[in-house]
């Protein structure tokens, strides 16, 4: 039988894809390799911009807890903003990612888990993908198998180790009452840990996700890094950890070829100063899935037609992604002055977080710090 699509992988930016190719009629199959549902280090934030872009409401008992604010650790400064509205949730990919699976589903996708897809041969009239248990053919793939991609192989060189984070994440579990003490429903953020990213403690239903993440080519020695974080916070070092790459968006590449799109982490869509994805695989899914309607529906899935994906994205997110990669690239280079801004002026973190709140763009931010910039230097400088 040949399916319409078939998407490798079923993260946020898969399972998003499958569920609009197949609410618009496209016989839709969404290969992952994992048995669902799968664990995923991550940390759980899901930002009330991505959750916006959802057109289903997430069940209660997936949101662990909700964010409304930040407390910031820099050196030896603290600074917490907090925000009336909520400005994202916190909850466990597992959960997460296996509702909207179910989503797909109940759009008609069909779902074949514990199957990894092996090769793709792009032939003229359509694209067979081999996986460890069988063949299949598609008019195109969606590549959705995140950041080691195999479908990307296909489109566009690998990541390289500029381009890429390296994160280790625990849980370390805790009691309620431990959990509101110490965050209750804000997000905990500490710079200067990695260079080019930060350590986080975020809080859950029964324990915290605690992580760091720096760009790959230069953190030197994750491990003892992540146990030297652990102790600083007094927690248990004897525990599970995992590591695992998050891509930086803003960077050019390829994101089509004849009969494949790339979505999500394969596609390297992530904000590269604070490591948000789940936004932009969301998103990434829901504009693959409507080129690849409209290809079908002009029976023409060569790279020229479905390079309309790209500028799609850009339209929506990419402009986004670029200053967040230039936003990373000045405030890490220069953590005595940016991070120290951020870490001593409430109305600077305060404002910040209205860009995961969905409130203000990037480039808004950048503009409405850029001009206020000298104005905290000089209130630094005197103060100090
Ligand atoms: C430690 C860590 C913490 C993070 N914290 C956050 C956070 O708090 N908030 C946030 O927004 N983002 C966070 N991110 C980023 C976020 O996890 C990703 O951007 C997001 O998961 C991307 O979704 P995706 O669907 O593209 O890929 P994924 O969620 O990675 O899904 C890819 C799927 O493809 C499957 N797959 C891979 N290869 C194959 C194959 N050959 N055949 C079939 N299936 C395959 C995988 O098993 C997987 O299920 C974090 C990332 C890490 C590593």
């Amino acid at each position: 039988m040949k399916y319409d699509v078939i998407v490798v992988g079923s993260g946020p930016a898969g399972s998003t894809a499958a569920r609009e190719c197949a609410l618009r009629g496209l016989n839709t199959l969404v290969i992952e390799k994992e048995k669902l549902p799968r664990h995923k280090p991550c940390g759980g934030a899901v930002s009330s911009k991505a959750l916006s872009l959802l057109d289903f409401k997430i069940r209660n008992d997936l949101v662990e807890r909700e964010c409304y604010g930040s407390r910031l650790h820099y050196g030896g400064y603290e600074i917490e903003a907090r925000k009336p509205y909520r400005i994202g949730i916190f909850t466990s990919r597992d959960e997460f990612d296996m509702y909207l699976v179910e989503k797909a589903i109940d759009a008609n996708a069909e779902l074949k888990d514990a199957e990894s897809v092996k090769s793709l041969t792009i032939g003229d009239s359509s694209v067979v993908v081999r996986t460890d248990k069988g063949t299949y053919k598609a008019s195109a793939v969606i590549g959705a198998d995140g950041v080691n991609s195999g479908v990307a192989n296909y489109v566009r060189p690998r990541y390289n180790t500029n381009e890429v984070a390296l994160a280790m994440e625990t849980e370390i579990p805790a009691r309620d009452e431990e959990i509101t003490e110490r965050i209750k429903d804000i997000a905990e953020v500490y710079f200067g840990i990695t260079n080019m990213g930060y350590g986080w403690v975020f809080p859950k239903r029964e324990h915290f996700s605690v992580g760091v993440a720096g760009l790959l080519s230069q953190f030197k020695e994750p491990k003892s890094v992540f146990v030297n974080f652990l102790k600083k916070l007094n927690f248990n070092t004897d525990v599970q950890f995992h590591a695992h790459l998050i891509p930086a968006g803003g960077y050019e590449r390829e994101f089509c070829s004849d009969r494949i799109i790339l979505v999500g982490d394969a596609a390297g869509y992530v904000d590269a100063f604070y490591g948000e994805g789940i936004q932009y695989a969301i998103h990434s899914g829901k504009l693959a899935a409507g080129v690849i309607l409209e290809s079908y529906e002009k029976g023409d899935f060569s790279k020229e037609e479905l390079t309309r994906y790209k500028e799609l994205c850009y339209g929506a997110f990419g402009e986004n992604l670029d200053c967040a990669l230039k936003f990373s690239g000045q405030v890490y280079k220069y953590p005595d002055v940016f991070i120290k801004l951020f870490a001593t002026n409430k109305s600077i973190i305060d404002k910040w977080l209205d860009v995961p709140a969905g409130r203000m763009n990037y480039k808004e931010f950048r503009r409405w710090l850029l001009v206020r910039t000298p104005h905290y230097l000089l209130k630094n400088y005197i103060s100090r």
